[in-house]
């Protein structure tokens, strides 16, 4: 069934506190519309387990899920060591794989050469910061800036710091191979530095013969320069804050992340806001008051979805998470500025094709006729994606034969995804569209007058010509 109340997407991640099937149906009623796995952890045979109980509680329940697979790209990380204790301004020595005396692990050549004398590292989550003393080459001789615990395999940022670790790793190509096995929905590239990162990845992706769409993680300082090359070649972006907050001073993240959705929103392709957004609810049941208001800002900004990490991999309640970050998301969108989004994007948003101006006149055209909906009937899903950007008041359908295309709309922002079959012509698909509707939510009671706003392509079944749209006024007895 479909849950048209709520119109901000949202991705969960699935981790040990979320694997359990009856949790899994229970996220999935509270408002999961796409599952994130995370391919930093876990084995491969984790993972099928996952995917299969994912596609086999949502079928049961009739939701349609998206799977996002995301590939851990070059993280960096620490070598194995026993915890260090630090005091502000004590050295540390690093070494290639700690084997010198007096070195601890440093696991990445790439570092050694591109690291200098001022360089910052970042260490894990923002706990410890390290400054670069001095760089033989060999050995990195680094500063504490604070006194604080330093731990093995920890996560390092460097920041300002380009170095030559390849984007796509041993171990993404991979995982790589094994989501277009699996055929997931949409899969997210950590650390993008540019546009060619997620072209390789493209091609890499072809020689699976897949083309899945790819989702650029925007957490480095080089993607916020390259960020609207990567813009016009990605599916979509994720401004993923919990690195991007490292690898940029945090204090200029807010507008980074308006800046990043605002660009998204111009190229057409929808974005995720990502991390801490409810971080207190991995063990409150309550959110901080502060979570609340950037929820609803991540959505004032122009976000297509919210996403849970930690929270729902990980925490005490991973339901409810998801139902307050609903019911945030719900009371946000009954405030939006529709109207004024429309005229404040209306000259960055055209993408000059005939799709592009059908997708703005239905949504002029629904406003104005105070139409109950606009259904698009859509093999790609590529028209629904237009509609959403210009973010109607009036509810979006899409009605695809398409499992891929449904799935694949999962992310978009007011979009809901509709089975229909095969149809031949403009009256079939009124009549057809609007049964599907009608059925599967319990929230649409059409009444004779009501109007509905239709785009499609004729002749139908063809992808990428959408060349149609009618208003169509419902009768009493038939649609
Ligand atoms: P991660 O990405 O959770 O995979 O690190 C999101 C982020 O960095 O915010
Ligand atoms: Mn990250």
């Amino acid at each position: 069934m479909i849950n048209s109340t709520k119109r901000t997407k949202i991705v969960a991640t699935i981790g040990p506190a979320s694997s359990d099937p009856e949790m899994i149906r229970s996220m999935l009623h509270a408002g999961m519309n796409v599952a994130r796995i995370n391919f930093s952890h876990g084995s491969q045979e984790q993972h099928i387990e996952t995917i299969s109980t994912l596609r086999r509680i949502s079928n049961e329940e009739d939701i349609v899920l998206g799977l996002l697979g995301d590939l851990q790209g070059p993280k960096i990380r620490l070598g194995d060591f026993d915890p260090i204790y630090m005091n502000a301004g004590d050295k540390i020595k690093f070494s290639l794989d700690g084997s010198i005396e007096g070195t601890y692990g440093l696991p990445h050549q790439e570092l050694f050469e591109a690291l200098s004398s001022g360089s910052k590292m970042i260490i894990g989550d923002g706990e410890m910061d390290l400054e670069v003393v001095e760089n033989d080459g060999t050995i990195l001789t680094c500063r504490s800036i604070y006194e604080g615990e330093l731990k093995q395999r920890k996560g390092i940022n460097t920041p300002g710091t380009t170095h030559s670790i390849p984007s796509i790793t041993e171990k993404d190509r991979k995982d790589l191979a094994f989501i277009c096995q699996f055929e997931l929905d949409f899969v997210a590239l950590s650390f993008v530095r540019s546009a060619e990162d997620i072209l390789e990845l493209r091609e890499l992706m072809e020689s699976h013969g897949k083309s899945i769409p790819i989702i650029a993680k925007i957490e480095k300082f080089e993607a916020m320069k390259n960020l609207k090359k990567i813009a016009k070649v990605a599916n979509g972006m994720m401004v993923a804050r919990g690195d991007l907050g490292l690898d940029m001073p945090t204090e200029q993240l807010p507008m980074l992340q308006k800046e990043i959705i605002a660009v998204g929103n111009r190229y057409g392709i929808p974005v995720i806001t990502a991390t801490q957004m409810l971080a207190s609810m991995e063990t409150s049941p309550r959110p901080t008051r502060a979570e609340a208001s950037d929820i609803a800002n991540a959505i004032l900004d122009g976000s297509d979805a919210v996403m849970l990490s930690n929270e729902t991999a990980m925490g005490r309640h991973p339901t409810l998470a998801i139902q307050t970050m609903a019911n945030i998301a719900q009371n946000t969108e009954k405030e939006f500025p529709y109207k004024a989004w429309r005229t404040k994007r209306k000259a960055i948003a055209k993408l000059g094709n005939i799709s592009d101006a059908i997708s703005t006149s239905s949504c002029n055209l629904a406003e104005q006729i105070n139409a109950q909906m606009i259904v698009t009937s859509t093999m790609s899903g590529y028209t629904a994606r237009q509609i959403s950007r210009h973010r109607p008041v009036t509810p979006i359908y899409a009605v695809t034969p398409l499992i891929k295309t449904r799935r694949q709309l999962t992310l978009l922002w007011g979009v809901e995804c509709v089975r229909m079959g095969q149809i031949e012509s403009t009256d079939e698909m009124i009549t057809e569209s609007i049964a599907a509707i009608e059925s599967r939510d319990t929230n649409i009671h059409l009444e004779k007058g009501d109007l509905i706003v239709l785009t499609g392509g004729v002749p139908f079944g063809k992808t990428g010509h959408t060349n149609l749209i009618q208003v169509h006024e419902v009768q009493l007895d038939s649609v």
